[in-house]
């Protein structure tokens, strides 16, 4: 494998995605600024602002005047995580990009790690979580439940505990870019685009304050489908009712074959012709309902609405090369 000059001037961007972190803005920025000094790299830090409703925003703002390498990006509203890390990777100009989350759960000190592996020739190095001590254990069962149903029907397999906390090289960050496809099951797009990857372990910290924006109902979504598309709801409920009814044709299938071989026949023919007329109708909707599943996403996609909206930048963006950038990605107002 070709190593990379560990000498070569490069930029290096570290794209954070805030919604609602007041708590952590203060300690993150000087954090992220000072390691970048440290190992003596010419960098940039961006913040996407994801339609936060505290004071994160006015906090990053105060940072600018201390920090000239930090852009702020806000959202014209919350876009949700994936989106707001689409949106930095526009953004972002580094040779490496270095994705993080913004309540410093991810540490920061792991940087140097990904940035050794870069420079070895490694286009991705994606960190791995060590511990898991903040989940509970239904928490945990769940997730390597999803994992193996995961891996078992499709074909992009994706790794346990591996996380948005990677680096990944400019041509990574620029495939990703690619995709721009609005169900953004972030997990799955990493694996899709491929390229020489490599693990680093890590322990995640406790949040430094505030709470996550990840309830189980929401990583349950998450799971499920990549994002919460609301318009599919409706064909999803009735994909669960036609499965519902079709188990429960099965079960009074199951009654009636029992009733017949005890008691005998009452009304010949009745049994069957409810029975099937059930599992028929249950079967069709549970078709309709799938295929609607899909139709939707369709729907979601083809209407190809920008991924997100931009309210304000604040830093170099101001520049030519940022701006077309932007422009080209998504349909920002000029
Ligand atoms: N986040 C975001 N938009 C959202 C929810 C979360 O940009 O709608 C950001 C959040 O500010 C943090 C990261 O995504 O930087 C991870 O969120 P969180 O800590 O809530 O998730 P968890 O660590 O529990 O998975
Ligand atoms: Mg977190």
């Amino acid at each position: 494998m070709m190593s990379r000059d560990p000498r070569e001037p490069a930029l290096i961007s570290i794209v954070v995605p805030v919604f609602n972190e007041e708590a952590s803005v203060d300690a993150l920025i000087p954090r992220l600024f000072g390691l970048l000094e440290r190992e003596g790299l010419a960098g940039e830090v961006i913040c996407v602002d994801d339609g936060s409703r505290d004071t994160s925003w006015d906090k990053l703002i105060a940072w600018r005047t201390r920090y000239p390498a930090l852009t702020l990006v806000s959202l014209s509203r919350n876009f949700g995580k994936e989106i707001a890390i689409a949106a930095g990777l526009d953004i972002a100009e580094g040779n490496a990009v270095i994705l993080m989350d913004g309540d410093l759960q991810h540490p920061p000190e792991v940087i140097p790690e990904f940035l050794a592996q870069w420079r070895a020739g490694y286009d991705i190095a994606y960190g791995v979580r060590r511990n898991r001590d903040h989940d509970g254990a239904a928490r945990r069962w769940l997730s390597r439940t999803f994992y193996r149903l995961f891996n078992t029907v499709s074909n992009t397999p994706i790794t346990p505990d591996a996380g948005d906390f990677r680096l990944m090289d400019r041509k990574v960050v620029d495939a990703i870019r690619r995709m721009r496809e609005r169900a953004r099951f972030m997990k799955g797009i990493y694996s899709w685009v491929g390229f020489k990857s490599v693990a680093v372990e890590f322990d995640v910290t406790e949040r430094v304050g505030g709470k996550s924006s990840f309830s189980p109902g929401r990583l349950f979504t998450l799971a499920f489908d990549g994002i919460l598309s609301f318009s599919t709801v409706p064909l999803r409920i009735a994909m669960y009712a036609g499965a519902s009814i079709a188990l429960a044709s099965i079960a009074l299938g199951a009654y009636y074959l029992i009733r017949t071989l005890i008691y005998g026949i009452d009304v010949p023919g009745f049994a069957s012709i409810i029975v099937s007329t059930l599992a028929l109708s249950g079967f069709t909707m549970l078709q309709l309902g799938l295929m609607g599943l899909y139709l939707g996403r369709i729907y979601d996609e083809v209407k190809a609405r920008p991924l997100y909206l931009l309210r304000e930048i604040v830093g170099k963006a101001a520049t030519e090369s940022v701006h077309s950038r932007i422009k080209d990605m998504s349909d920002v107002g000029s």
